[in-house]
């Protein structure tokens, strides 16, 4: 049972590039946010894939998450530079060893997350399950996010599936990401004009 360390080639995105084929009012709205705060995009099918995988079982299931970094315009409240983070996919990890408290995973599913990875992706983070226990980041949790993923892009996503709370976590001290900073999806590449398409989450943390 044992982490490996992230992959060394973290390709970061900017902003211009990533905004370039969206409409100006999408673009607009977009950049007001990245000036406020880190934004996290989680589609509802990402969120889906992970709960299918961390219910099949009462002990802590988890897995690494994959996804996009943009490097956004504003600061945050701890000085760092604000992101546009989307969430594209999970790995489950398959072969963890989990107790009611307690997760392990090993170096299949950082090598199954890797080959997953397209070009202009990163391993973004990690999740994984409380059941019945709330949503929060343990002092294991914290100490893990630090050792593994200390990027400042960094996610720790705990979900209780029983309770239906989950917690956003970010960068190597674990800072906590408010629920209005969760968009379930920002409609990139709509030609329509109107406002873009920022859906709040469908649950509320805590
Ligand atoms: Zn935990």
């Amino acid at each position: 049972m044992q982490w490996t360390d992230l992959p060394g080639d973290n390709p970061v995105l900017s902003l211009a590039d990533t905004l370039r084929t969206e409409p100006f009012t999408a673009a607009h709205r977009i950049l007001s946010l990245l000036e406020e705060d880190t934004l996290i995009v989680f589609p509802d099918n990402v969120r889906a894939a992970i709960l299918e995988h961390i219910s099949t079982s009462w002990v802590e299931m988890g897995g690494l998450l994959l996804g996009r970094v943009t490097t956004g315009i504003g600061v945050t409240a701890d000085g760092g530079r604000t992101m546009l983070l989307e969430i594209t996919g999970c790995v489950p990890s398959i072969g963890a060893t989990g107790t009611r408290t307690y997760l392990t995973m090993d170096t299949a599913v950082w090598n199954a997350a890797r080959e997953a990875l397209h070009p202009d992706e990163v391993i973004i983070g990690w999740f994984h399950s409380h059941p019945n226990l709330g949503a929060f980041f343990s002092g294991t949790d914290l100490r893990t996010q630090r050792a593994f993923f200390a990027n400042d892009y960094s996610i720790g996503f705990v979900m209780d599936w029983v309770r239906h709370e989950e917690a956003w976590f970010l960068g190597p001290m674990a800072r906590q990401i408010p629920p209005e900073r969760i968009a379930r999806h920002i409609r990139f590449n709509d030609t329509a004009p109107g406002e873009p398409d920022v859906a709040p989450p469908p649950l509320t943390a805590q």
